[in-house]
């Protein structure tokens, strides 16, 4: 019986070009963004450029973390203690802490079967609740039906701001993920699509929320120098009406991030085709649900959902040590205690107990695995026939 023995926590190294241009920061010496020589461009503005035209949005604004992204565009948004901000229940635990850090109300919407936001229980909250905001999580990298989503939201006048931390290059019907909502935070932490250790980037349209989100992000009123933000006189009223949150990238970050966004196009295809090999293995399981992926929906595959309704907690737990005696490190959403990410709305307690009966029954069962691309694509397909060996033997 042969087992796995990939490293699930390996990444692949970043490229050659972003330890030379890391390296090139180093030498100047001048790592904070603002310090520039004269009439340099600094890596920090030209990551925000870059990233800008990729992803087509008229702004970005690099910080230090997708968490402190998130907290940056709902105060920037307007956001403050007395907002209700409705948001996934099955999400990750920056979510609802960057909700937690500007003291907004949030209000958990339930979860479909394909693990996306049920629009139902959207529609039917946002008329309850009146809440003006929507923190739309694209959890795992699954993508809801975006068209009607935004329906619901104009039509409940609700601002959308769109979480992209698994969804960085994906899109709806053509459309890339962030680019539906009134602003996107995306997150460049080493388990993302890009890896910078730590960093988030934040893009939008409105030139006003781009001033708000940059003095928020600690400009020290060097706006001026930012590079790549909106015109100088944009920043007139904002500039005393915003905190300095102190949460600006580096320019050792964005000089390791810049080469990677050239090849983050083929990194897309790598993982789908990881995802793919371990999906198909998979889907021959008898009893083991993977969660649909609509036509619409141009997916980033770098990790892999399915649930196992049939089988209680000690069969799932089973599963989960058959499959990690094998060498697969699955993560279970059913645990009573959070482990590692798989936290659930139940451990955040810093909010009100909600009750999601739907999202509770789907997590139950719920397994997750990253799909690295250090494994190769063979591997992907090895490690769904060892999972699909895992389920028969936790049933039996
Ligand atoms: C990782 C992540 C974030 C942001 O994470 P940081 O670690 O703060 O960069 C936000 N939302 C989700 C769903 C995430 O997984």
């Amino acid at each position: 019986m042969r087992n796995f023995t990939g490293n699930f926590t390996q990444q692949t190294a970043l490229p050659e070009a972003s330890i030379t241009a890391v390296n090139a920061v180093l030498a100047t010496g001048r790592l904070h963004r603002y310090n520039l020589a004269e009439g340099e461009v600094g890596e920090v503005a030209q990551l925000e450029i870059d990233y800008r035209d990729w992803q087509g949005s008229a702004y970005c604004l690099a910080v230090t973390s997708g968490g402190q992204a998130l907290q940056i565009a709902m105060r920037a948004c307007g956001i403050s203690t007395d907002d209700v901000v409705l948001t996934n229940a099955f999400t990750l635990a920056p979510v609802p802490g960057a909700i937690a850090a500007v003291g907004a109300q949030p209000l958990l919407v339930e979860t479909d079967e394909n693990l996306r936001i049920d629009l139902d229980d959207l529609k039917q909250k946002a008329i309850q609740s009146r809440a003006r905001y929507l923190l739309l999580s694209h959890m795992r990298g699954h993508l809801c039906d975006m068209d009607r989503l935004m329906h619901i939201c104009d039509e409940h006048g609700i601002t959308v701001i769109e979480d992209c931390a698994h969804t960085m290059g994906a899109m709806w019907n053509g459309k890339r993920s962030g680019n539906f909502g009134h602003v996107a935070c995306f997150s460049t932490q080493t388990y993302k699509h890009m890896n910078s250790g730590e960093g988030g980037l934040l893009t939008t349209n409105d030139p006003q929320l781009m001033v708000r989100a940059t003095i928020l992000s600690g400009s020290y009123m060097l706006y001026d120098r930012h590079g790549a933000g909106p015109d100088v006189a944009d920043f007139y009223d904002a500039r005393l009406d915003m905190p300095n949150l102190s949460a600006r990238m580096d320019a050792v970050r964005a000089a390791m991030l810049r080469p990677q966004l050239a090849v983050l196009n083929a990194n897309i295809d790598a993982w789908n085709a990881r995802y793919a090999a371990c999906a198909g293995a998979l889907a021959k399981v008898d009893g083991l649900h993977l969660p649909e992926r609509p036509k619409a929906e141009q997916m980033v595959g770098s990790s892999i959902q399915f649930r196992a309704p049939s089988l209680d907690a000690k069969e799932c737990r089973a599963l989960l040590a058959m499959a990690g005696a094998r060498g697969v490190e699955l993560k279970w959403f059913g645990a009573h205690e959070p482990v590692g990410f798989t936290s659930t709305h139940g451990s955040w307690r810093y909010m009100p107990n909600q009750s999601l009966p739907r999202t509770d029954a789907i997590m139950a069962s719920l397994f997750d695995m990253r799909l690295p691309l250090s494994f190769a694509v063979h591997e992907c397909q090895f490690i769904g026939e060892l999972i699909g060996d895992a389920f028969r033997g936790a049933k039996s």
